[in-house]
């Protein structure tokens, strides 16, 4: 790009660094300068550019400093008013002048006017615009003006107009009916005035639809590359012996769902195939993961690997190990436990354990992946709540079997629940299994909204609760300001709920306490040795206690849809029927408004997430895949669902028989930004 370097920094900053990032550098909005109506036809409330004759030129100072101009043409009179101006303006827009107008004329104080409209001094007759004109995002320092500028030079740069080569096979573009692409970046650029605005507008015409498919497509390529490439390493193949599980499961005291069958079948089956798999079960809190996971572990034993289970949270970890060593010690499987706060002495002791294979099943923090943990043979990694560890974390403990050159396979689970067309996009380089059924006998919990100045009802709903020998968690509010801050709020809510509760059992556990400290307070609640649990929101994750059936959750507007549903999923764990209490502070912000509505209205974690979706956009659900996923600029996962079936159809066809266009197409997109699709 011939553009000087303060320019060009400017334009790095729009992730602009050669000519193809600046042709497909598009348009925000457009505005009509094609078209002049007249004063007194110019429609209200519409965008319009209209021309006249400055007849008069005022500064007033009532109701307050503002420049007031009246413009005439033949068919009538528009005031045209500044609040902020440059006293230079004054002169600019002296009597006698002509001037065009562009914006919206509204009803004023001062009769028809239009509030600080984009507007330039004229001769008479000055030609008007040919098309559309296209208003670009820009940054500081950049005018629109220039960046237009130097988007029309490389739009007539030759050897950029080469680089608009098809890269979509014909039968696709037939198939689908798109508009071509160099035709659509130039429509999109410079839209003749016959275009609907309103299709530019709204992203619906099909020069954008041509866009969106394109970077869908990127998307989905880039993504099942990855994905075929994983099927070319090796990975240790576990087969289905079922000699455990058959131990397993009649031990269980519960039948497995069909969903949870389902899930099973799905892995066990990816665990005898000689590459590694790298499938996610999804599955909403309570839906019974844990058990899925034990039995691909077994899978992993039972062929003499090691299986190795991380979860984000040592109250979490430590749970597990609880859980799965009273399911594992019967069986005469080998367990061992690793976390962070452990002595280093008994921390060697495990880790020889690991490292000499005596262990055959692992869990932990992210203890786990530090680099002194050496494996014996890792034939299974399974990660709990993978959207709480980082891309680089999880590929730590992935390498972790590294020692042979055999990958060990990789199971992540989440009870956050990724929306279909997220999961069809952001997370395509993964198998998916979905756990969409929870296990019988659950009654649902019954949500309250409730006005922070009546939290004294909620009191003897507590001592009702408690009375029944149920357990009552309280969440503190969320500080996310300061941790400090955090924590004095839990203080201090715990010593005045045990004021309040004087013949009650009351315990806190917060992020500060030392590992050990929070199991056993966890420990106590589990027995019914505490009744009423004062908790930050470190009990987010995992934990599991069915006999707690009230939850009373302060300040819930500061949080999120998922943490909310993750929290109530902390109740309604046992048959009796479980309440939690939202309270929230007034006024409530718009969002936050909405949110509770949602949390209130529905209790399906994938109705929740599907519609936190639609309110934030996608960003919360990538969690660290963020930093690694180039996002999307264009295409809107919601309203272009469609194209983004298509383009997963399209991805699989040119990777089996086009291979050069794909990667033509890659490369235009993507360019350097896979980084993360490489590791
Ligand atoms: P999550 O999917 O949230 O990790 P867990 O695995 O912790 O859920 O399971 C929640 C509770 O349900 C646990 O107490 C577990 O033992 C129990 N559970 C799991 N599967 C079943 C089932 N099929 N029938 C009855 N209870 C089950
Ligand atoms: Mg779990």
């Amino acid at each position: 790009m011939s553009v000087n370097v303060d320019v060009q920094e400017k334009l790095s900053r729009l992730g602009i660094y050669n000519e193809l990032d600046l042709i497909l550098h598009l348009p925000i909005r457009y505005e009509d300068e094609t078209h002049l109506f007249l004063i007194g036809d110019a429609p209200q409330g519409h965008t319009v550019q209209v021309e006249g004759v400055i007849i008069h030129n005022e500064v007033v100072i009532r109701p307050r400093r503002q420049l007031i101009c009246r413009i005439e043409d033949d068919s009538g009179i528009l005031v045209m008013r500044f609040v902020n101006f440059y006293s230079s303006q004054i002169k600019t827009y002296a009597v006698g002048k002509r001037i065009r107008l562009l914006g919206e004329i509204r009803n004023g104080f001062f009769g028809a006017e239009m509030v600080h409209p984009k507007c330039r001094i004229v001769r008479a007759g000055e030609s008007l615009a040919h098309s559309l004109t296209p208003i670009y995002p820009t940054t500081a320092g950049l005018t629109q003006k220039t960046l237009a500028k130097i988007i029309g030079q490389g739009l007539q740069d030759t050897q950029t107009l080469q680089a608009l080569i098809e890269t979509v096979p014909d039968k696709i573009i037939r198939k689908y009916r798109l508009k071509g692409f160099d035709d659509s970046v130039m429509c999109l650029h410079h839209p003749s005035p016959e275009e609907s605005i309103e299709a530019l507008q709204t992203r619906t015409h099909p020069a954008w639809r041509r866009i969106k498919f394109d970077e869908l497509l990127a998307q989905q390529l880039s993504m099942r590359v990855h994905y075929r490439q994983r099927r070319s390493l090796n990975a240790p193949v576990l087969e289905q012996k079922n000699t455990l599980k058959d131990q397993l499961l009649p031990q269980l005291g519960f039948e497995l769902t069909s969903a949870q069958i389902k899930v099973y079948a799905e892995i066990s089956r990816d665990l005898t195939a000689a590459y590694p798999m790298q499938r996610l079960l999804q599955g909403d809190v309570g839906s019974g993961k844990t058990i899925v996971a034990a039995l691909a572990a077994l899978q992993a034993i039972e062929n003499g690997f090691q299986a190795a289970i991380m979860a984000p949270t040592e109250i979490l970890a430590e749970q597990h190990f609880m859980k799965l060593s009273a399911w594992f010690e019967p069986l005469g499987v080998h367990i061992v436990w690793l976390s962070g706060g452990m002595r280093k002495k008994q921390k060697q002791t495990e880790m020889d354990k690991i490292a000499s294979g005596v262990a055959q099943l692992v869990v932990g923090t992210h203890a786990l992946f530090q680099s002194q943990v050496v494996f014996h043979q890792l034939g299974l990694a399974i990660i709990d709540e993978q959207h709480r560890f980082g891309v680089h974390q999880r590929l730590a403990l992935r390498m972790k079997g590294t020692q042979s050159d055999l990958m060990p396979h990789q199971l992540m689970m989440s009870a956050t629940p990724i929306p279909r067309t997220l999961s069809m996009s952001y997370f395509a380089d993964l198998d998916v299994s979905i756990i969409d059924q929870l296990p019988p006998g659950r009654s649902p919990v019954i949500t309250k909204l409730i006005a922070d100045r009546r939290r004294d009802e909620i009191i003897a709903r507590i001592h009702f609760a408690c009375q029944q020998d149920k357990q009552v968690y309280w969440v503190c509010p969320l500080i996310e300001e300061s941790e400090a801050l955090q924590l004095q709020t839990a203080m201090e809510t715990y010593q005045h709920l045990r004021k309040t509760f004087p013949e009650l059992n009351v315990g806190l556990v917060h992020g500060r306490l030392s590992p050990q400290e929070k199991a056993e307070i966890m420990l106590l609640f589990k027995e019914g040795k505490i009744q009423l649990l004062v908790a930050t929101t470190v009990i987010e994750v995992g934990v599991d206690v069915p006999n707690a059936s009230l939850m009373v959750i302060e300040n819930a507007e500061r949080m999120g849809l998922s943490q909310l549903h993750q929290l109530r999923g902390r109740v309604g764990r046992g048959p009796e029927a479980s309440i939690c209490i939202l309270l929230f502070q007034q006024p409530l912000s718009k969002i936050a408004r909405e949110r509770l509505r949602i949390i209130f209205e529905h209790t399906d974690g994938f109705e929740i997430a599907r519609q936190d979706l639609q309110l934030r956009g996608p960003g919360e659900f990538l969690g660290a895949r963020q930093s690694g996923v180039p996002m999307l600029r264009f295409a809107d996962l919601e309203q272009d669902g469609e194209l983004l079936e298509a383009a997963q159809d399209c991805a699989n066809e040119m990777l089996n028989n086009y291979p050069e266009l794909a990667q033509q197409h890659i490369s235009r997109w993507l360019g350097n930004k896979t980084e993360y699709l490489r590791v």
